[in-house]
């Protein structure tokens, strides 16, 4: 038996269960506070497990259609010396496919015609969830899609996990600019990524103590190795993010309460993006919680609200708890101890 589910955000979390709430019958409408998709964003990588599950969400063709596999790509020094290999080959070795990347958008965009073509599903913009009670005693199940800053989260678990900034800004962004240069580059407190997103484009990120304007983070990478400076020189700042890196912190016990409301994604375990992570987990929560919802029903939502519990938390907290000492390595200051380590590893 199915029942009515309510879903706060729109993001890929949101969307993404709403997919598979909706194809195991439940009735699903989504509240999001912004007033249309918020079209923006760079890449996200999507690693195989989190391909397997839009698979089962019925739209892993759509994604590969728009996105591209990861395959090579080098750590290196401020002067462009490889010093280690990141570790794609062995991923597509093991899972038997590539990391793929697809930009924020598109993967938004298939989401939503998914979620179209299953028909049924009501989607408000412009309506920011305020009262968590009110939608909990008037739907089923209540997710908690809605990202760091969670409204569900505050009203549900209390406001002992809270985002937890780490001193550090990123700044991402898509140059017209095609580079095959693709990888990380690390130097002292402070690290530049760049990798394919679409053919003529390169999608990048880099992360530094503090820049306020477009001139400070050129400041930061000025004598790094090409195509790191034409990338700041020649692309438009107006097209750049900034933000705070942050953190859930400390993480949660449960993701899910009183057999009525679970988080999924940001609002559960917000992580720093230095595993490329922040997508896929989302992605794998949607999948695991409405696999485990269609499994036991309406009937039995407090097992099914458990099993997924029991299944993503320690995953995705793991995840979070890597993604942030990665972050301290990476943007360490002893660069010729962490360098010495990188070097030890594969070239
Ligand atoms: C506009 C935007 C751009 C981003 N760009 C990038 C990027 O380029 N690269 C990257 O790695 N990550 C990016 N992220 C973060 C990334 O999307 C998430 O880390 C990850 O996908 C997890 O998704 P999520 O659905 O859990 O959370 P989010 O993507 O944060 O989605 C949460 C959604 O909930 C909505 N919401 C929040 N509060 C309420 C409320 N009270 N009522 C109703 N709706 C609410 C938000 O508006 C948002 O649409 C971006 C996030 C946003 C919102």
């Amino acid at each position: 038996m199915a029942g009515s589910a309510l879903v706060v955000g729109a993001g890929v979390g949101g969307l993404a269960t709403a997919i598979g709430l909706r194809r195991a019958g439940w009735q699903v409408s989504i509240l999001e506070r912004r007033t249309e998709v918020e079209r923006y964003g760079t890449a996200f990588g999507i690693h195989p497990t989190a391909q397997a599950a839009l698979d089962r969400l019925g739209v892993g063709e759509k994604f590969l259609a728009r996105a591209v596999p990861y395959r090579t790509a080098r750590i290196r020094t401020p002067e462009g010396k490889a010093l280690a290999a990141l570790p794609l080959e062995r991923i597509e070795r093991k899972a038997g496919r590539p990391e793929m990347l697809i930009s924020r958008p598109y993967l938004l965009d298939i989401l939503l015609a998914e979620l179209d073509a299953l028909g049924d599903v009501t989607v408000t913009f412009g309506r920011q969830v305020t009262d968590v009670e009110a939608l909990a005693a008037e739907h089923d199940l209540v997710v908690g899609a809605d990202g760091i800053r969670s409204v569900v989260r505050a009203a549900r678990f209390g406001a002992g996990s809270a985002p937890r900034g780490i001193g550090t800004v990123a700044w991402i962004g898509i140059a017209d600019i095609e580079t095959h240069v693709h990888g990380e580059t690390w130097g002292e407190g402070r690290f530049f990524g760049m990798t394919p997103v679409e053919p003529g484009r390169t999608n990048w990120y880099a992360a530094v103590p503090e820049a306020a304007t477009a001139d400070e983070l050129r400041g930061y990478f000025t004598g790094w190795h090409e195509p790191i400076p034409r990338i700041l020189a020649e692309t438009d700042p107006s097209t750049w993010i900034r933000y705070e890196m942050r953190h859930l912190y400390p993480a949660l016990p449960t993701f899910v309460d009183q057999e009525k409301v679970a988080l999924v994604g940001d609002a559960a375990h917000a992580m720093t993006p230095n595993l490329g992570q922040g997508a896929c987990t989302a992605i794998l929560d949607a999948e695991a919680l409405t696999r485990a919802i269609a499994a036991y029903g309406v009937t039995r939502l407090g097992s099914a609200l458990r099993a997924y519990d029991a299944e993503r938390r320690r995953s995705a907290q793991r995840v979070a708890f890597g993604s942030r000492n990665l972050h301290r390595f990476m943007a360490t200051r002893r660069t010729w101890l962490r360098d010495s380590l990188l070097r030890l590893l594969p070239a």
